[in-house]
């Protein structure tokens, strides 16, 4: 069996051919029936194959090693939403952040928006951890077990025979061992590796509740990769789906150029296929097979399409070998296919960019502010005011929250009004760990003269050793009820 005669020769859908009217009514992976239609994309090859190669290599690289890069003794990247701890280039973050983290996620959607209405899927086909894990590592695996796609067919087709059964078999287990190796590595992104290495160190007996959560995730990595699949892009993911209002016909996307493909027909050698009237597309399907989500480009713009570049791979080869020039299918905005326009900075991506710009120049504002301390001093619930020695004194409790590298001795002192005194326990300093909160309680006093009012505002700041102001709070100060004449 040819390729060509098995381009939708797919497990549930034998020898079915899309309709060109009506492809787009259908997931290109499911039948009539809604049964799915397994896909057994061809290996693909080429310059563009070999680019997104290098960048998924550099990209799995980062994913195993960001873990273990500390700056200033911090992690790189870590997300504990267990402690509500994040670290961001080294940079400590707490829920007292959340605004700027917000923020920051605000503005990568714009990016991504901005990203997608010039670039189109760029992201998905280069850079989703999606495709990245699963046509440059499970797939590959695939096929360096069960071959390509004629080999992955007829062994999908076979009876369970010894040799469907090692192969099989071998590959499963090479996916849940990668799928505990991905498990573990998210892991350290939300934990810190030194706590995933003592979870593992003290084997699942001690640690219970972790082993079944890594269990359930590793049964979900191997679910997607070794079933699941495409559908994710296809059926699942929110961002697919946004391809319909983002895109436009300025946007750049993997096209197949119809106006110089169609009348498509097959090859015969030494036919003048001007003269015959027949385009450069050779109908040889070989963009159809090589496609992993099961679609072909040839109908057109599709939510399915990843962006992954395999067709251009695919087609360029073949119009190689038959002597026309490359980019039959390639990247293009809809405009240059149909009306041979130039790709265009349209008034929407410059809207979406000077958006963006605000947005950055925002985010940077707010992280030069953050400061490195933030300090709270807060009445505890029902406490009131006491005399003593023709003073008054209440007490606060203090949250002091450093977020940056280096534990700082703070000095806390009243700066308005004037005369408010400090208590610390006896201690003129508090000391607090770099990336830690500490919480205490002080008491502040007054002479009974300075407090006019029953409640009167006051203002509270930390020093370092330098003397150097690192934040300040303003609250209240209760006093006796005065009957003011
Ligand atoms: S149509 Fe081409 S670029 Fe789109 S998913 Fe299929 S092979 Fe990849
Ligand atoms: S690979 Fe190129 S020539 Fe072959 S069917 Fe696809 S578009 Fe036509």
């Amino acid at each position: 069996m040819s390729d060509q005669d098995q381009s939708q020769n797919f497990r549930g859908g034998q020898g079915q051919v899309v309709d060109p009217e009506t492809f787009r009514d259908t997931v290109g992976t499911m039948d009539n029936t809604g049964k799915r239609k397994w896909v057994f994309p061809k290996m693909p090859n080429g310059v563009y194959t070999n680019y997104r190669t290098i960048v998924a290599i550099v990209l799995l690289i980062l994913f195993f090693i960001i873990p273990f890069i500390k700056i200033n003794g911090n992690p790189l990247i870590l997300i504990n939403i267990l402690d509500r701890k994040f670290f961001l280039f080294g940079q400590p973050f707490f829920p007292q952040d959340f605004f700027i983290l917000a923020l920051g996620a605000i503005t990568s959607l714009v990016f991504i928006i901005l990203f997608t209405v010039a670039f189109g899927r760029i992201f998905c086909g280069w850079i989703c951890p999606q495709t990245i894990f699963m046509e440059m590592v499970f797939r590959k695996i695939e096929y360096w077990i069960e071959g390509d796609r004629n080999k992955q067919m007829k062994l999908d087709r076979q009876k369970w025979d010894t040799e469907k059964i090692w192969k099989r078999g071998l590959k499963w287990s090479i996916y849940i061992i990668i799928s505990l190796i991905v498990t573990h590595f998210m892991f350290m992104y939300i934990v810190g590796y030194q706590e995933v290495v003592r979870i593992m160190k003290e084997g699942p007996l001690a640690n219970s509740t972790n082993f079944l959560v890594m269990v359930l995730f590793t049964a979900a990595f191997y679910f997607v990769f070794a079933w699941f699949r495409e559908q994710v892009c296809t059926l699942v993911c929110p961002y697919g789906r946004l391809q319909g209002v983002l895109i436009d016909k300025q946007t750049i996307n993997v096209y197949y150029d119809f106006k110089r493909g169609e009348n498509r027909a097959k090859w015969k050698k030494g036919e003048d296929r001007k003269a015959a009237g027949k385009g450069d597309c050779i109908d040889c399907n070989q963009c159809v097979v090589v496609c992993p989500t099961g679609i072909d480009i040839r109908d057109g713009q599709q939510l399915e399409c990843i962006n992954c570049t395999a067709c251009i791979d695919a087609c360029d080869e073949v119009m190689v070998k038959v002597g026309f020039p490359k980019g039959l299918i390639r990247y293009a905005t809809e405009d240059e296919i149909e009306q041979e326009k130039p790709f265009k900075f349209t008034t929407r991506m410059k809207a979406y960019a000077l958006v963006l710009l605000a947005m950055i120049g925002f985010l940077v504002f707010l992280l030069q502010d953050r400061g490195i301390m933030e300090a709270k001093f807060i009445k505890p619930a029902g406490s009131t005011y006491f005399v003593r020695d023709g003073r008054i004194s209440n007490s606060y409790n203090y949250t002091l929250l450093n977020k940056s590298n280096k534990d700082i001795k703070l000095s806390v002192k009243v700066i308005s009004p004037s005369h408010g005194e400090v208590s610390m326990d006896g201690s003129q300093f508090i000391i607090v760990k770099r990336d830690q909160i500490t919480k205490g309680t002080i008491s502040i006093s007054f002479p009974e003269k300075e407090i006019a009012l029953s409640k009167q505002n006051i203002e509270i700041a930390v020093y370092n050793e330098k003397g150097e102001k690192l934040d300040e709070y303003k609250t209240y100060f209760e006093g006796p009820f005065k009957l003011a004449f």
